[in-house]
């Protein structure tokens, strides 16, 4: 049948189409349950130097608990969400839900950023932007702990309609930082004016540093940029002690990864934060 597509350019009719389109429909009609009925929430993954795994952040992700049972990921959700206007009610369900644990890690006498991921789909809304700000303001935290993750490809095509929105938000001290960066192929001029604090070396390039001799070369490029233009710069998906000196090697201070720890539930995130040497740490954001 695939032969058949290349060939006319339409599939034929097969009765599994139904059965996908309906499997579809349900999960969808399942979300929509799952958002009024508080079935998503977040896991913390801590944000760590590299040197000596002292925490200096966290990045909230989004789980959905469904009612048989089993945890399903943000990418089984998030593209459905986006595409069906649902995305909107959950990425404001993330933002309460990242501030209330902001407010729960300063009760335990942990101050840092914490970041939540907002959809591309949503930055280009004209109220996005108004409403997180309404709603920052309303929770009474300082906006200081709170950082955006937005992907690179969006900062890139969203550019103009996005990049004043984003200043604003650093303006009122909020921390932004590019996403996967390294996948979305920003130019040179606009790397230079990113309306952003920092950026997030993609998973991939963490993985090919050891794979491949110069593997090594994009993350080096990459971290040099960051310097250059005066952005923090951070490595995500850090697995492997080789990884981690690699990176401190190329002058990259910052990294996340199941080397350090997986993404934890409040509990255990609070749990992990206690059972570290200085774990009274009051760790001012940069
Ligand atoms: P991301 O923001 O780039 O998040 C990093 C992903 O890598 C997370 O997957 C995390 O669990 C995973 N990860 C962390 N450390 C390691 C590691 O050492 N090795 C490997 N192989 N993976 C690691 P997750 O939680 O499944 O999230 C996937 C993507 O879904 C995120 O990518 C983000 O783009 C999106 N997402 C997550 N939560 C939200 C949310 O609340 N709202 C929106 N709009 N998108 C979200
Ligand atoms: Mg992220
Ligand atoms: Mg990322
Ligand atoms: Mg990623």
């Amino acid at each position: 049948d695939m032969a058949h597509y290349r060939q006319c350019g339409f599939l034929r009719y097969q009765p599994q189409f139904e059965q996908a389109i309906a499997e579809r429909y349900s999960l969808l009609s399942q979300l929509r349950l799952a958002l009024n009925e508080d079935q998503l929430f977040l896991v913390l993954q801590p944000k760590v130097q590299l040197s000596d795994g002292a925490l200096v952040g966290f990045e909230a992700l989004v789980r959905w608990r469904h009612p048989e049972g089993r945890i399903i990921g943000p990418d089984q959700f998030i593209p459905l969400a986006e595409t069906s206007g649902l995305i909107g009610r959950l990425d404001n369900k993330v933002l309460h839900m990242t501030l209330a644990a902001i407010q729960q890690l300063h009760q335990a006498g942990i101050r840092v950023p914490v970041a939540f991921n907002a959809s591309g789909v949503e930055l280009v809304r004209p109220l996005f932007f108004d409403t997180l700000q309404q709603t920052i303001e309303a929770s009474g935290v300082d906006p200081c702990w709170l950082e955006l993750e937005i992907t690179e490809s969006q900062a890139v095509e969203e550019y103009d309609l996005i990049t004043p929105n984003l200043r604003r938000l650093i303006q009122m001290g909020m921390q932004i930082s590019i996403d996967d960066f390294g996948t979305g192929y920003s130019s040179l001029t606009h790397l230079a004016e990113l309306a952003a604090t920092s950026l997030k070396i993609d998973k991939s390039f963490v993985q090919q540093m050891s794979e491949s001799a110069n593997g090594d070369e994009l993350v080096a490029v990459i971290i040099r940029l960051a310097n250059r233009f005066g952005y923090q710069i951070i490595a995500e998906g850090v697995e492997t002690q080789a990884q981690r000196e690699r990176l401190l090697a190329l002058g990259c201070p910052l990294g996340q990864g199941y080397l350090f720890a997986r993404p934890m539930p409040l509990v255990e995130a609070l749990a992990w934060c206690q059972a570290r040497p200085g774990s009274d740490a009051d760790v001012e954001p940069a």
